[in-house]
C-alpha cells in the first residue's frame, strides 16, 4: 500500500514480502513449517527463541535435532499425514518455565499420501496457566475454610436436634458455638468479597492529607474489647498532628488488621506500639512484644491464607486474609507492607506510604 501522493519510501513495509516478514516477526505465537523430511522450512523469531537461541537458524533443521519432545514431534507428525491436530501442551524447563498450546496444521497439497508440509503455532499460554492455578488454589482454600466451620454447626444443631435441648445449659453452649463459628463463615466470606474487589480493581481510593495520630487512636478505640481480653496495652507514639497521604477508611482498616494481629499473637501483658516515622516515605510501625514469626514463613506472611500456625489462627477467629489484604491495600496506595520478626521478642508491621499522593483521588 504505497502512498502514491508522497512517494514515502517508508512505505516499502506495505509491500507484500516485506509486510510478512515484519508480521512474522512481530508476533509473540511461536511459528514453524516443516516439510515432508521434518525439516524446518520457515519460522519465526518467536519460535527461534522458544527453541535455542543458541542455534544461529533453525532453517534447514530437522525437528528431532531442536527438540526431542515427543508431543511436539507427533503433532507435526500428524500434521504430515493431513491432520489438524489441537490443544498440545507444551512446556519447557528451566527457570523461566513456559507452557504453549501448540496446534499444526497440513499445508500444501494434501492427498492420501498426506501433506507437503505442516504449520505449526506455538500459543504462549504460560499466564492463564498460573492464573487457572492460582484460581483452583484459591477455591480449594476457601472450600476448606467455609466446611470447617459449617461441619461444626452442623454437628451442633445435630445434637440439638436430637434432644440436648431438655438441657438449658449445654443447650446454651451449643447454641453460642454455632454463633461463634457462623460468625466465622460471614468474616471469612466478608474478607473474601473485599479482597476480590481491591484485587478486581474496584475500590476507590480517596486519598487525602490524614491525621495519623486521631486515626491511630480510634483504630484502638474499637479494638479496645478485644486488647482487654488479651491483656494487652496498646500505645499510640505517633505525634499529634503527624500528617500522612491515604484513604482514611483504608487507612483504618490496614491499622485495623495489623493491631488486630498485633493483639491475638502478642503475649499476655503484652504491648502494641504503633509509631511513625518519615522520610522519602512515610512509614507506620506496628510493633508488639509476641512470640514472632519463624524465619522461613516471613517471605510467605502475606500470601491468601498463608498462616504459620492454621489451628491457633483459626482458634482465634482469623480467616487468613488479613494480612493479603493489608498488602493489597498498600500497594494500591502506592506503597507497600513489610514485615521484621524476631523468635520470642516480637514483630514489626510496616506500612510505607508516598509522602506525595501517587495515586488521584478518581483513580481506582
Ligand atoms: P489471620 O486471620 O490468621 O490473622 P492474617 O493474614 O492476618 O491471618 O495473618 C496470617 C498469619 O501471619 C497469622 O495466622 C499468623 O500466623 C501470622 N501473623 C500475623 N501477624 C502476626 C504477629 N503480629 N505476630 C505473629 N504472627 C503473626
Amino acid at each position: 500500500m504505497r502512498d502514491t501522493e508522497t512517494g514515502d519510501k517508508t512505505d516499502d513495509i506495505f509491500a507484500a514480502g516485506t509486510l510478512f516478514e515484519a508480521t512474522l516477526a512481530g508476533m509473540r505465537e511461536g511459528l514453524l513449517v516443516v516439510n515432508k523430511d521434518m525439516r524446518v522450512v520457515a519460522s519465526n523469531a518467536a519460535a527461534h527463541k522458544l527453541f535455542s537461541a543458541s542455534i544461529a537458524r533453525l532453517k534447514a533443521q530437522r525437528l528431532t535435532e531442536l527438540t526431542r519432545n515427543p508431543a511436539i514431534y507427533n503433532a507435526f507428525l500428524d500434521g504430515l499425514k493431513g491432520n489438524e491436530v489441537g490443544g498440545v501442551k507444551v512446556e519447557t524447563h528451566g527457570p523461566d518455565r513456559q507452557v504453549f498450546d501448540l496446534r499444526v496444521v497440513p499445508i500444501g497439497n494434501v492427498n492420501g499420501r498426506g501433506a507437503d508440509g505442516a504449520l505449526g503455532v506455538f500459543f504462549d499460554i504460560t499466564r492463564t496457566e498460573r492464573l487457572e492455578l492460582v484460581r483452583q488454589e484459591f477455591l480449594s482454600n476457601v472450600s476448606h475454610e467455609l466446611r470447617t466451620p459449617l461441619t461444626a454447626i452442623l454437628a451442633f444443631v445435630e445434637t440439638l436436634e436430637s434432644g440436648a435441648t431438655e438441657d438449658p445449659e449445654s443447650c446454651q453452649r451449643f447454641l453460642s458455638i454455632i454463633r461463634k463459628n457462623a460468625s466465622r463463615m460471614h468474616g471469612l466470606i466478608d474478607d473474601i468479597l473485599e479482597l476480590t474487589a481491591i484485587e478486581g480493581g474496584n475500590v476507590q481510593l480517596r486519598v487525602a492529607p490524614v491525621e495519623l495520630h486521631s486515626v491511630v487512636d480510634d483504630v484502638g478505640a474499637s479494638l479496645t474489647r478485644q486488647a482487654e481480653a488479651h491483656g494487652v496495652t496498646l500505645e499510640n507514639q505517633v505525634m499529634p498532628g503527624a500528617m500522612v497521604y491515604a484513604d482514611s477508611r483504608r487507612l483504618e482498616q490496614m491499622l485495623t488488621n495489623l493491631i488486630d494481629n498485633g493483639i491475638k499473637f502478642s503475649r499476655q501483658n503484652g504491648t502494641v506500639t504503633i509509631s511513625h516515622e518519615s522520610g522519602t516515605r512515610d512509614r507506620i510501625l506496628v510493633t508488639d512484644d509476641g512470640d514472632g514469626i519463624p524465619a522461613q514463613h516471613l517471605e510467605r506472611l502475606f500470601e491468601r491464607f498463608y498462616r504459620v500456625d492454621r489451628a491457633r489462627s483459626r482458634e482465634m477467629g482469623g480467616t487468613g486474609l488479613g494480612l493479603a489484604i493489608v498488602k493489597h491495600l498498600a500497594l494500591l496506595h502506592g506503597g507497600e507492607v513489610t514485615v521484621q520478626s524476631e523468635l520470642g521478642k516480637g514483630s514489626m508491621f510496616t506500612i510505607h506510604l508516598p509522602t506525595t499522593p501517587a495515586i488521584s483521588p478518581d483513580k481506582t
